[in-house]
């Protein structure tokens, strides 16, 4: 298993303090990953700036058959990733497979059509003897830092866009999931020229930090939690860098007295607990219209007691564990508190999963009200809240009282009421009747403290490209 830094070309040894990097479903340690010291992050940042010239130079048709080709080679090593990734997140090794490769492998195919599709103003005389024309240009050097939820799948949302438009990356993954980037890297070894791509391993504060802070980085593009964000924009002031950052979330979903019940409990037991939660869009707080309330809630409780949770490879296994024990802490904690007020019911689940691994049960909490911890603060694990609503307005102002911004779902048969309900969300995304469907073409970003910049979709190419006026007089 290669455990290196990937920098201009080369793997190297990382010189810095070694990590432990576990299997989150044994806690057993996986591999252990040396961090890029202080001088492999400039030699990183210094071969992507020395390579940049170049590949923004390289035409379009030709970054776009590099990642054509990258997607071609993930989805021939589909198997093996879907392996790796599921052994360093805890995932269901089938879920890696069949959900997120073909994913992955679309996102690059994506961008490299994208690469050679950038609109823009037409060229024009808008002051006499003057031909004005807008051109779109890469930025430079990207620091791409990525979350440990979906390691593979955000380092494509990272790099297809980026290296798309002509930019050249310094991508650092998690230090607990960086097993997966690496082995993509070597998968994109001799597709790309020596520095267009480098992987640089460890830390937040000591590998993350350092690199975000090298001035000849442009732009940082960040996935993590919003503290972390906090911190990215407090280092980017500095030298005003471009920042594009995907933050947390709290997705409200709003499920009408007329909603297909059915529907909503089979959707609510995929899309709250897919990734055992660990999703900044997970369907996690929900409103259930009066009529409804208590029938969902039993049968929501009933469908999510059956899920069943173990091992990456266990037959018919559909959730994974969370990601360290400190995260299964957490989730704990929040219900614990949760449970401790006497108006909230952990209707199921509620306790650690059995096994050596970090599991913890899916958990439905009902009886939830506005103000609670468990509405307002993301948990990122198997915990879905329901709170009752009593007409469409109050819904509308609940889900749209939250420090958050990322994702929403409004559940209703009326398609009025759905666009209606939709027009008045403050979320990046609102899915009618469903939750969590992504796809290449269409932006997903968020708002208020979820962030700001689209991935995937044009909107990503725009983010990390730059608008600039070329005015040429006759
Ligand atoms: P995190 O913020 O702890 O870590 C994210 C990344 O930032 C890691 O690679 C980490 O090493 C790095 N990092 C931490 N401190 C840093 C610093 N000072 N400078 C530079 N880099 C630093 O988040 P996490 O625990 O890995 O992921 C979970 C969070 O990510 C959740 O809040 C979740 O909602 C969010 N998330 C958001 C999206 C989205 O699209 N909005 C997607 C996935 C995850």
């Amino acid at each position: 298993m290669n455990t290196r830094a990937f920098i201009n070309g080369q793997f190297v040894a990382g010189e810095g303090e070694i990590e432990n990097v576990l299997n989150p479903a044994t806690g057993e340690t996986l591999a252990q990953v040396a961090e890029a010291s202080a001088e492999q992050i400039v030699a990183a940042v210094q071969a992507a700036e020395a390579a940049f010239p170049q590949w923004a130079r390289t035409p379009p048709k030709d970054r776009a058959l590099a990642l054509l080709r990258l997607a071609d080679r993930i989805e021939q090593h589909g198997e093996e990733l879907a392996r790796l990734e599921s052994l360093n997140c805890g995932k269901p090794y089938l879920a890696a497979l069949n959900d997120e490769i073909p994913a992955i492998a679309d996102v690059f195919r994506f961008f490299a059509g994208a690469a050679r599709l950038l609109q823009g103003s037409a060229a024009g005389e808008y002051l006499p003897g003057h031909t004005s024309l807008i051109r779109r240009d890469p930025l430079g050097v990207v620091a791409s830092i990525a979350p440990w939820n979906y390691p593979l799948m955000m380092a494509a949302w990272k790099l297809g866009p980026a290296l798309a438009a002509g930019n050249t990356v310094v991508l650092k993954p998690s230090e607990q999931t960086p097993l997966t980037a690496i082995r993509l890297a070597e998968l994109a070894a001799d597709l790309f020229p020596a520095g267009v791509l480098n992987i640089v391993p460890g830390r937040g504060d000591s590998v993350g930090q350092p690199l975000i802070s090298q001035p000849a980085v442009r732009m940082i593009s960040l996935t993590g939690d919003v503290a972390t964000g906090q911190k990215v924009l407090e280092s980017a002031a500095k030298t005003l860098k471009r920042t594009h950052l995907e933050l947390g979330g709290k997705a409200p979903v709003i499920i009408f007295d007329d909603a297909d019940l059915d529907a909503v409990v089979e959707g609510i037991r995929t899309f709250g607990y897919y990734n055992a939660g660990q999703d900044c869009t997970a369907a996690c707080r929900i409103y259930a219209g009066p009529k409804i309330y208590e029938r969902f809630v039993a049968d929501l409780a009933s469908a999510v007691s059956g899920i069943r949770y173990g091992t990456q490879q266990m037959d018919g296994v559909e959730m994974g564990p969370l990601i360290s024990e400190r995260q299964r802490q957490r989730v704990a904690s929040f219900v614990e508190r949760a449970s401790s007020q006497s108006h909230i019911e952990v209707v199921t689940g509620g306790r650690h999963g059995s096994g050596s691994g970090f599991f913890y049960e899916p958990t439905v909490i009902a009886g939830a009200t506005q103000n609670d911890e468990i509405v307002r603060r993301e948990v990122f694990g198997p915990v879905v809240s329901v709170t009752r609503f009593s007409d469409t307005e109050e819904a509308i102002r609940w889900a749209n009282d939250s420090d958050y911004g990322l994702a929403s779902s409004v559940w209703t048969q009326d398609v009025g009421r759905a666009a209606r309900v939709a027009a008045e969300l403050q979320y990046g995304c609102t899915w009618v009747n469903t939750h969590f469907m992504l796809v290449s073409e269409m932006p997903h970003g968020g708002m208020k403290k979820s962030g700001y910049g689209k991935d995937m979709s044009v909107y990503a190419v725009e983010d990390y490209t730059a608008v600039r006026h070329v005015m040429i007089k006759h």
